[in-house]
């Protein structure tokens, strides 16, 4: 399948954000908590003035999925989703996070206060993951798509399944090396310390589930 490549501005960030320093890296989970919170927002929003739209609060939830075995975590919301020109839109530029534009006009050298202190957005994902797949129906599709990128090199688009509305983003965890340890990125107790660090304001119901050993 052709690659697409990321705009100049997002490759920047994402070099960034590989590069990151460790104690940086935990706030992935943060960013894809926010960005799962932001799009239930908008479902539950939409379906206040919207009689043809009947869910009932139960059904909005977050849910981080661990799998050691496979190496992958997976953050699911039955948010609003996206289409497959959203997701080119919204994940092929990092436009909307607004970091870039702090960097420049503090000429900061290197990633280093921004990725601690502000929103750094959906690319922080690649501080721990090798791959990130998202799989997303959009609320009014029939059609699913799967966005999926190893980082710098672009990203793939294709059609996929996904039975609900919403979006399932992802994480092939990195793998270990001698002085850089991932595995603690599938590990329930770290990962509950922490959403409970930096996602303890989200309203929604977080919900976890651990396989493999
Ligand atoms: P920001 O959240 O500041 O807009 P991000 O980089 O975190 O920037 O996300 C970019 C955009 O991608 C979001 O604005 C949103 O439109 C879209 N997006 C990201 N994650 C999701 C998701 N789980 N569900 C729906 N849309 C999402
Ligand atoms: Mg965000």
């Amino acid at each position: 399948m052709a690659k697409k490549q990321f705009k100049a501005e997002s490759k920047r960030l994402l070099d960034m954000m590989i590069h990151s320093i460790y104690t940086h890296r935990e706030i992935f989970l943060r960013e894809l908590i926010s960005n799962a919170s932001d799009a239930i927002d908008k479902i539950y929003y939409k379906a206040l003035t919207d009689d043809s739209l009947t869910f009932s609060k139960d059904s909005y939830y977050i849910r981080i999925t661990a799998d050691k075995d496979q190496r992958t975590l997976t953050i699911s919301d039955s948010g609003i989703g996206m289409t497959k020109e959203e997701l080119e839109e919204n994940l092929g530029v990092i436009a909307k996070s607004g970091s870039l534009a702090f960097k420049k006009d503090n000429e900061i050298k290197d990633g280093y206060d921004i990725i601690g202190q502000f929103g750094v957005g959906f690319y922080s994902a690649f501080m721990v993951a090798d791959v990130v797949t998202v799989i997303s129906k959009a609320l009014g599709s029939e059609q699913a798509y799967k966005w999926e990128s190893k980082g710098a090199d672009g990203y793939t688009m294709e059609a996929s399944d996904k039975e609900s509305i919403g979006t399932d983003i992802i994480l092939k965890i990195k793998e270990n090396t001698e002085d850089e340890k991932y595995d603690e990125y599938l590990d329930q107790y770290r990962l509950k310390a922490i959403i409970k660090k930096y996602s303890d304001f989200i309203r929604y119901p977080i919900k976890m589930d651990i396989t493999g050993r």
